[in-house]
Order: C-alpha cells, then sequence, then structure tokens
C-alpha cells in the first residue's frame, strides 16, 4: 500500500509517500516560516499564496525521491481541516486534481488525526491509549479505544499552548515563532517568578492559558513601570514550568482514570524540551503505560503524518468523493463508528 499525504493547513506545504501506513518513503517540507516572521504571525493571504507556488513542486519532489509513478499510489490523503480556509483549499484541490487525473482514491483527513498518527510513524499503536496534543492551534487531551477512532476528553477553553508560547514570546521580543525561543531560555533560568496554574473544575482535563498568558504580560509591564527589568530567562523558566505543570498533571491524571496502555505526544509543542523530559519523568516508572515521543521533525507540521492516518482510514473503508472541500472546523470524531 503506497499512500500519498498532502498538507497545507497553516504555513507548511508537505507531502510524503508512507508505505502500508508506516515507513516513511519520501517526506518534503517546504516552510513559509521566513515571509510570516515580519509580521509576527501567520498571514493567511501570504500563506495560500505560498502553496500555491510550492504546491506541484513538493509533489514532484515527493514522487522523485520515492521513485514511483502515480499508477503505484492506492490512495491519495489530504488534510481537509481545520485550518486556515485558503491554505486548505490550496492541498485539498491539488489532491482532486490528481485523484480525478490518476483514477486514485481520496481520503479527507483531520489535521490533529495526522497529528496523533506521526506516532505510528514509530511504533505499534497499543489501545487503549491517550494522546497529548500540544500545536498552535490545539491543546487536547484525546483518547483513542481502537484505531480511527477519537474522543476528545479535554481541551482548551481559551489559547492553545503554543499559542501562549508564541505570544509570551512577543511580549519578550523574541522572533516569530516563539515557542522555540522560550524553551531554549528556560533551560538558562530558574523558575522563580510566581506565575497561575488554571486546573479548573476537580473532575475536568479541560486546560485554559490566558490567564498565564496575561500574568506573564502584566509582569512584565508592572516591572517596567517600576523602572525595573524582568530577567528573561527566569521568566520563560517560570512560564514554561506553569505550563509544563498542567499538561502533564492532566495527562497523566487522565492514562490513570481511563487505563490507557500507551500515553502519544502531538503537535509542533511537543518539541518543547521541556515538556519531553517531563513526561519522560512522569510515565517512565509507570510499567503498565508505554510513552511514545516523535523526534521534532514529525511534530510540527508535515505530510508523513497525513498519509499514516490516511493509511487506517483507507484499510476502513472511507472515502471521500471529488465534492471533498476544506472544512476550517472540522470535527476530530467524524468517522467514529
Ligand atoms: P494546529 O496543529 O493546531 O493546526 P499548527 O499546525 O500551526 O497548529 P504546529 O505546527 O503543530 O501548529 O506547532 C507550531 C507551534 O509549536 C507554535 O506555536 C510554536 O511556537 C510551537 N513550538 C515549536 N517548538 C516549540 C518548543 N520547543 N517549545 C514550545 N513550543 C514550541
Ligand atoms: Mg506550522
Ligand atoms: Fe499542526
Amino acid at each position: 500500500q503506497w499512500i500519498m499525504g498532502i498538507e497545507t493547513s497553516c504555513d507548511e506545504t508537505a507531502v510524503a509517500i508512507v508505505k502500508n501506513g508506516k515507513e516513511i518513503v519520501s517526506n518534503i517540507v517546504s516552510s513559509q516560516i521566513e515571509s510570516h516572521k515580519r509580521f509576527g504571525g501567520v498571514v493567511p493571504e501570504i500563506a495560500s499564496r505560498h502553496h500555491v507556488e510550492q504546491m506541484t513542486i513538493v509533489i514532484e519532489e515527493a514522487m522523485k525521491e520515492a521513485d514511483i509513478t502515480f499508477s503505484d499510489l492506492t490512495a491519495i490523503a489530504v488534510t481537509e481541516g481545520p485550518g486556515l480556509v485558503g491554505a486548505l483549499l490550496v492541498g485539498v484541490n491539488a489532491a482532486k486534481a490528481l485523484a480525478f487525473a490518476h483514477n486514485i482514491p481520496l481520503v479527507g483527513v483531520h489535521h490533529i488525526a495526522g497529528h496523533i498518527y506521526a506516532n505510528r510513524l514509530l511504533t505499534e499503536m497499543k489501545f487503549p491509549l491517550l494522546s497529548l496534543v500540544v500545536s498552535g492551534g490545539h491543546t487536547e487531551l484525546v483518547y483513542m479505544k481502537e484505531h480511527g477512532h477519537f474522543e476528545v476528553i479535554g481541551e482548551t477553553r481559551d489559547d492553545a499552548a503554543g499559542e501562549a508560547y508564541d505570544k509570551v514570546a512577543r511580549t519578550l521580543n523574541l522572533p516569530y515563532p516563539g515557542g522555540p525561543h522560550i524553551d531554549r531560555l528556560a533551560q538558562l533560568g530558574e523558575p522563580t517568578i510566581p506565575l497561575p496554574r488554571a486546573w479548573l473544575e476537580e473532575d475536568s482535563y479541560d486546560f485554559s492559558f490566558s490567564g498565564l498568558k496575561s500574568a506573564v504580560i502584566n509582569t512584565v509591564h508592572n516591572a517596567e513601570q517600576r523602572g525595573e527589568k524582568i530577567e528573561p530567562e527566569a521568566l520563560a523558566a517560570s512560564f514554561q514550568q506553569s505550563v509544563i505543570d498542567v499538561l502533564v498533571t492532566k495527562a497523566a491524571k487522565a492514562a490513570k482514570a481511563y487505563k490507557v496502555n500507551q500515553v502519544l505526544l502531538a503537535g509542533g509543542v511537543a518539541a518543547n524540551k521541556g515538556l519531553r523530559a517531563a513526561l519522560q519523568e512522569t510515565f517512565e516508572p509507570l510499567e503498565e503505560i508505554d510513552l511514545v515521543i516523535p523526534p521534532l521533525s514529525l511534530c510540527t507540521d508535515n505530510a508523513a503524518m497525513i498519509a499514516a492516518a490516511g493509511s487506517i482510514y483507507y484499510d476502513k473503508g472511507i472515502r471521500s468523493q471529488l465534492n471533498l472541500n476544506a472544512n476550517p472546523g472540522l470535527d476530530i470524531s467524524i468517522h467514529n463508528s
């Protein structure tokens, strides 16, 4: 089975070929970060234009590296949502054109299902499992009792973790995307500045990061007004510890309550060194739970993860028609049976 994955939901134009749902044959990612940096965030119109310029080039490169022809493809998997509508449309239309021209089955994939399935490129998934999804737009705990079946048991009520990182970075005048910069500073400082942790209700697996973000901004502004300077390393370390405390504590609580066999980390914030270390420390002593942390290249947006998820949907008989549309608000549980 040869699946082509296509991903254009945000600022990466990505195409990959994955064999049998597990083996990466080619994985090309063209990033636009340089074009968005000076605006401090992704500009949707610029993103769409870049995707249009890069789409066919990246498809050709992925095919060339895989050394196969279109007639070898079993299916084309494409991110249909969530994401920026104009960006998604470029990938969806490219996938539809290829599917129509070469008479290949088409499978629409949820972007976050893709982030979770990045883990299948590393190891066998063991059910029931829990995935901690932490990305630029999402912070969720997703329970899976079997392949292709997703239950969101907790999610952020305001900002996503990555969004909070990027906003805090902006307050510290660090470049976009700020997550890696805060992470680096945090390794150099001590968490000496008291910041809030939003635990919410006792029995809730939901998250909230906007209060923490505001607390960081207020801390910086109040110091400025007093003519003092906050040590950025200490602030980054304090912020990071606050985020990680809540993420890891809630993930551990859910993993035990749902008696899962595996915990999978997913999404761009999974690149965070502090988070990776804290999860290892928490889950490694637990013999009954297997922790999987993908390498950085599979945490951030890529198309191999879309092909991996698409492979499972294909095997389940799920197909999209040629009227497939981009859906910025797509629900991850859409194909639960
Ligand atoms: P979504 O997947 O929710 O649609 P997205 O695709 O834009 O959003 P990703 O590409 O998965 O998000 O992740 C990007 C986010 O990850 C950014 O907010 C970035 O700051 C954050 N990030 C990347 N590396 C790190 C790090 N080392 N520490 C913290 N955050 C990080
Ligand atoms: Mg991205
Ligand atoms: Fe993503």
